[in-house]
């Protein structure tokens, strides 16, 4: 009695489900045992990496924060009082962009430094462009929710 095609399909995915079973052991352990053999590349090339683009960026960070407080004062302050106030919940970080209403991530941008809590929620690309058309340059200072302000 010859097999039907639908039986011999099911006999080799059985034979081929079996190589897997058999071979994945054998190739989680090659995978392993690269990995272990070279673990001391891997860190090396790690530790090469952040030498060379982490740890500078992180050993001039303070200095660039400090630079920037120093050459803006005002906006420093305005900084400090809007962190305060969002600390204490007297502002409510909003979740879109008061422009063009594109949720996420937004930045305080500060109409005017003397009045700190007069903010302008903007997102990335509506702060970037309030900023290029106002010809205020984009001064980038380091820092997450309040990366400009
Ligand atoms: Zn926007
Ligand atoms: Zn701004």
């Amino acid at each position: 009695m010859t097999k039907s095609i639908e039986e011999k399909k099911e006999a080799s995915r059985k034979a081929s489900k079996k190589y897997w079973k058999n071979h994945r052991e054998d190739m989680l352990l090659k995978c392993r045992g690269y990995r272990n053999k070279n673990k001391e590349k891997i860190r090396d090339y790690y530790r090469k990496w952040y030498a060379e683009n982490g740890r500078n960026r992180a050993a001039n960070y303070m200095e660039i924060i400090l630079e920037y407080q120093q050459k803006y004062p005002e906006r420093a302050r305005a900084r400090h009082r809007l962190r305060y106030a969002l600390k204490k919940g007297k502002i409510k970080l909003p979740l879109k962009c008061e422009k063009c209403g594109k949720e996420g991530r937004v930045n305080a941008h500060h109409v005017n430094y003397s009045k700190a809590l007069d903010i302008q929620w903007l997102c990335y690309s509506c702060h970037k462009l309030e900023h290029i058309s106002k010809k205020n340059p984009l001064d980038k200072a380091p820092g997450k929710t309040e990366d400009y302000l």
